[in-house]
């Protein structure tokens, strides 16, 4: 086979990248692993109204609830209530990721993609030494794909960045390492987002209730790689279910990591661009990835369409995605880790501290800048390291 692009993995990333580069008139192959595109899922489904409203035009089906705001427990069990329309990237809709990676690959297949599922990348085809196609396995059957750019949208364990030799290794400290029920329980808040810190509920992460309407919630764990053992998040989450839900039924359950290491040194090679997961485009602090995997596989599509027909894509060529994404996504994500860096280190003290510092300020109508903000104000010595990035 033969064509213009070809796009290794179906989840947002891929989808947004096939989707807009075969608009643009490329002959794009995007190829997914499983036999069911977003199936199973590994993702709690948080996205924010506002940023997938810019993305996409919305369909009602996606969406499993739409909640009002998010509530964040510190240690003590203090609580401080955001509203839905200021928590910026965090809340507003828990989506049905089954049905919206689907219908994002659709969308892709419509534009003119042409999507191959249960077809695994097994590695870059080579022509003098540059990357010229991708080599896979269609039930059990090899095939040779031969294409000037690859792109690998193929998620947090991604492959594609390393047969490029692009270093994404993510040291312990850089992945939250998740694990996530799909509860049903009298006693989940079908209007809320939940967020429960402290060191003994999630070392270096938080656990999440995100609730899918009747009583239905996806309830997961994140713990900082550096702060767990293999078995470390299942544990600690069936402790938080048995004493938080202890009639909750589990209907579901799987296990998962996050990238949480701000932007890598690079992300395109010789003929290869890395979106997404795969890139570590996720936000450090709040883990969430499937918007800027989205917007990063916008840039993608839009530069491998204008790239492609000059025939220039070698890895200086790319750097125009490097600098699209850095300027935006990027920026964000820098800001984000040193926030993050800074928080994973704090005793329970420290957090029961900065909540009740937010004691009489009303915080409903602030978004996640705006409570840092508002944090650094209120303890100015304390938070003195974070001045900088915030203010
Ligand atoms: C427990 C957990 C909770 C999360 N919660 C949220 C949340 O609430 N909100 C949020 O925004 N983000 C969340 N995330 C992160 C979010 O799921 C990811 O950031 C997002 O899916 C990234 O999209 P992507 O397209 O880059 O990769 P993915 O969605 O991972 O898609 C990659 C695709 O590539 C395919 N693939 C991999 N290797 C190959 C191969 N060799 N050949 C062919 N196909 C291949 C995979 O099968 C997969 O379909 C969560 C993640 C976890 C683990």
């Amino acid at each position: 086979m033969k064509c213009d692009l070809v796009v290794v993995g179906a989840g947002p990333g891929g989808s947004m990248t096939a989707k807009v580069a075969a608009e643009a008139g490329l002959d794009v192959v995007m190829l997914e692993k499983r036999q069911e595109i977003g199936d199973p899922v590994r993702c709690a489904e948080g996205v924010s109204k506002a940023a997938l409203r810019k993305l996409v035009d919305l369909d009602p089906v996606w969406i499993s609830a739409e909640v009002k705001g998010a509530r964040l427990r510190a240690p003590d069990g203090t609580e401080i209530v955001m509203s839905e329309d200021r928590t910026g990237a965090e809340v507003g809709y828990v989506l049905e990721r089954k049905v919206f990676d689907r219908a994002l690959a659709r969308d892709a297949a419509e534009a003119g993609a042409k999507v191959m599922v249960k077809t695994r990348a097994l590695g870059l085809l080579h022509e003098k030494g540059v990357p010229s196609g991708i080599s896979a396995q269609f039930v059990g059957e090899s095939l040779k794909i031969e294409a000037p750019l690859i792109i690998g949208a193929d998620g947090v364990e991604s492959k594609v960045g390393r047969w490029a030799g692009i270093d994404t290794a993510l040291k312990p400290k850089d992945i939250e390492t998740c694990a996530q029920f799909l509860l049903q329980d009298e006693k989940i808040d079908d209007e809320y987002c939940e967020f429960y810190l402290g060191n003994d509920i999630a070392p270096g992460g938080y656990v999440w209730s995100f609730p899918k309407g009747e009583k239905l919630a996806n309830v997961g764990i994140g713990v900082l790689g550096s702060k767990a053992n293999s078995g470390t998040p299942i544990r600690l989450l069936r402790e938080f279910v048995a004493k938080n839900f202890p009639d909750g039924k589990i209907l579901e359950m799987m296990v998962g990591g996050v990238p949480v290491s701000g932007p890598i040194e690079t992300t395109t090679a010789d003929g290869v661009i890395l979106v997404g997961d795969a890139a570590r485009q996720s936000d450090p602090i709040t883990g969430g990835g499937i918007i800027n995997a989205m917007r990063a596989g916008v840039m993608a599509g839009e530069i491998a369409a204008d790239q492609v027909p000059k025939g220039e894509v070698d890895k200086e060529s790319l750097q125009i995605y490097e600098k699209r994404w850095r300027e935006t996504i990027g920026k964000q994500i820098t800001r984000n880790f040193a926030v993050k860096e800074f928080f994973v280190d704090l005793t329970d003290d420290d957090l029961n501290h900065l909540t009740h510092s937010l004691n009489g300020i009303n915080v409903a109508e602030l978004d996640l800048r705006g409570l840092l903000k508002v944090l650094v104000r209120q303890n100015p010595k304390h938070l003195l390291k974070l001045r900088h990035l915030i203010v």
